[in-house]
């Protein structure tokens, strides 16, 4: 929570929940991976958070893109951003999408199988592409799926197919499950690359780059490591599995670049309880997991709330959202500590919610707008 955000809300006149994102924040968090990492360039992930303001602040940093879609990248394009600096990063495709981003001059693309090998060397003839391997995002607080990324051996195949098709073959990239506490989770991926590294050079070609993904965390109510140790872990384990012949790195942070940037804004519309001698209320926001707080979703995310009345008792409280969905609850299993005092119609700040929240907003579900966003 920054000044400058407490300013503009006390001065805002608009009914309705409200994220505003500090671009100041976004500023020194690009400054300070770029600090933290020195040789490694930056690819901001869009679908983090992609209004024009932040990609274009970013693209005059000169930071680099990560996209997932042809309209994140021409979101990125009318932000600044010339198409050498993106990457096309998701790894299912369609031919026609990969055609249009090789119109607009992209040149670099996720693969993680011979299929979408065959479809990148077809409609993008020529392009740099990296394998992604599957990462177990052990110490993510939101581990990422086996839906991206094949296994390390499968990835030498894929790049000596897509070096036999006349693109390439580039590097390997990984991520290490976002919202990552441990800052020692790239070393197991590097050996792996390292190994990569080392059996396509048997097998005639040289690889370049290593993408390290995403995955630096933003703090929610557990402090979390600085970029500076996750920077200085990551630099070890580059010279521990590559030696003296460290390769190209880029980073794609996403949450770690907006995340504690954004104050999201709600009102408390219903206190009950479900029996008269009930010791748990539930506390019913204008906002849920439909209007931007999906990453709610199995309790992954906690985010930290403050309210008008912090200080005074507190007792433990359901949160849930307004829609007439009954997933749309927040905070279940652990309940959240809320004060005692607090009342219908109060003013609560959900800190930390300036990644995944906008994003993450359905259009109209039971007719509730999509979250509105102020970046300032
Ligand atoms: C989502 C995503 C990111 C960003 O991850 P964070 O954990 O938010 O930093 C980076 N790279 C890829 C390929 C992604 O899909």
């Amino acid at each position: 929570m920054t000044e400058r955000i407490r300013e503009f809300l006390r001065s805002r006149r608009e009914d309705g929940p409200c994220l505003v994102v500090d671009l100041e924040v976004v500023r020194e968090n690009y400054l300070s991976f770029a600090r933290a990492l020195p040789d490694t360039r930056v690819f901001y992930a869009v679908k983090a958070n992609p209004s024009p303001e932040v990609l274009k602040l970013l693209a005059g940093l000169g930071s680099c893109f990560d996209t997932a879609s042809v309209a994140e990248i021409e979101m990125a394009l009318a932000a600044g951003a010339t198409p050498d600096r993106i990457s096309y990063g998701n790894t299912i495709k369609k031919e026609r999408d990969i055609a249009r981003a090789y119109e607009l001059g992209v040149r670099l693309y996720a693969v993680d199988c011979t299929e979408e090998v065959e479809k990148v060397a077809r409609a993008a003839p020529g392009s740099k592409v990296f394998c992604r391997i599957l990462c177990d995002g052990a110490g993510a607080e939101w581990p990422l799926s086996r839906k991206f990324g094949c296994e390390p051996s499968m990835a030498v195949d894929v790049l000596e197919y897509a070096h036999r098709l006349g693109l390439e073959a580039y590097g390997v990239s990984f991520h290490v499950g976002s919202q990552q506490a441990n800052t020692e989770a790239w070393d197991q991926a590097l050996a792996s690359s390292a190994g990569i590294f080392r059996e396509c050079a048997e097998r005639g070609f040289n690889l370049s780059m290593v993408n390290l993904g995403g995955g630096f965390p933003t703090r929610y109510l557990k402090d979390v490591p600085a970029v500076e140790a996750y920077g200085a872990s990551i630099f070890q384990a580059l010279c521990r599995h590559f030696g003296n012949a460290i390769p190209e790195t880029i980073i794609e942070p996403g949450r770690g670049m907006v995340g504690n940037a954004g104050v999201i804004e709600a009102e408390v519309v219903l206190i009950s309880r479900k029996s008269a001698d009930d010791d748990i209320r539930w506390v019913y926001l204008d906002i849920g997991k439909f209007g931007g707080l999906a990453e709610t979703m199995d309790e992954a995310i906690r985010y930290p709330i403050r309210t008008p009345r912090d200080g005074d008792a507190v007792e433990p409280c359901v949160l849930a959202g307004p829609t007439c969905d009954s997933a749309d609850v927040l905070y279940e299993k652990v309940p959240y500590p809320l004060p005692v005092s607090l009342s219908i119609g109060d003013k609560i700040l959900i800190e930390g919610t300036g990644a995944y929240t906008t994003t993450y907003s359905a259009v109209a579900f039971n007719g509730f707008p999509p979250l509105k966003a102020y970046h300032i």
